[in-house]
């Protein structure tokens, strides 16, 4: 009688058995696997996108600065452009590429494979997945 009561006692306790602990430790592994890469994916696209958000800022100042210059032509010097950024120092890279201007000379061909006219511009990033943007070429 007294080893029964210590049985049922047994069997009533509560808790996670060995194989319990493993289904979710393996459920929640299934879960990251499946979730890591579309995360990672939408940061990279973020980062990507924010980049390029920063190459139409450049190029909207390259415009004002070519309106307020004397002989209405772009500059390759972004320190130039502050007095165009308006309340914003230069933009940054979120990946710390760095920023750089070309004019076209007529050759130089757009991230979609397309010819820059000469006399346009190219932004560049030095970030190797960022590209360039050419504003009125690449699509905005
Ligand atoms: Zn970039």
């Amino acid at each position: 009688m007294q080893r029964n009561k210590q049985r049922t006692a047994k069997r009533g306790r509560r808790g996670f058995t060995l194989i319990e602990m493993l289904v979710v430790v393996l459920v929640i592994a299934i879960l990251m696997a499946v979730a890591m890469p579309l995360y990672l994916g939408a940061v990279t696209d973020a980062g990507r996108k924010a980049c390029r958000a920063n190459m139409q800022t450049i190029a909207s100042a390259e415009q004002a600065f070519r309106l307020r210059s004397s002989n209405f032509s772009y500059t390759t010097d972004l320190n130039q452009l502050n007095a165009s950024m308006g309340s914003t120092a230069t933009p940054v890279c979120p990946y710390n590429g760095s920023y750089s201007v070309e004019i076209s000379d007529g050759s130089a061909t757009s991230d979609n494979g397309q010819t820059v006219p000469a006399g346009s511009l190219i932004i560049r990033c030095s970030h190797p997945a960022h590209g360039s943007f050419a504003p009125g070429v690449d699509s905005e």
